[in-house]
């Protein structure tokens, strides 16, 4: 009967590049995360907003991290540049252009 042994010996290590994983490279590393999740209205709920996304608009993943943020339905804070409503209205204009490209399909009840 043949036995088969796994060696053991060395440490097994998962090699990724550093940046395979677009957070690796995200600008809001290290910055207070409340500043992504503005509480109330007002001036300095606005400033914080205004804040926030200046940091997404120099971030080299802010596309990945908006489509991560629309594909997951992440429902508060800043993600890509966009607060929870923008996101919702990009949802919503993205399900709109889906069903424009949708083709109409015909069933043989249809006259
Ligand atoms: S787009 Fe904004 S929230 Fe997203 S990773 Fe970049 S800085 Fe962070």
């Amino acid at each position: 009967m043949e036995t088969f042994r796994q060696d053991y010996s060395s440490p097994v290590t998962f090699r990724q590049p550093p940046d395979a994983d677009w957070r690796h490279q995200a600008s809001c590393v290290g910055v207070d995360l409340e500043l992504f999740f503005p509480l109330g209205e007002g001036g300095s709920t606005l400033n914080q907003v205004k804040q926030a996304k200046a940091i997404c608009a120099s971030c080299p993943v802010n596309r990945a991290c908006l489509d991560f943020a629309l594909r997951t339905g992440l429902e508060f804070g800043i993600f890509g540049g966009q607060t929870e409503s923008e996101r919702r209205g990009t949802r919503d204009e993205l399900n709109r252009r889906r069903l424009m490209a949708t083709p109409i399909s015909h069933t043989a009840d249809q006259p």
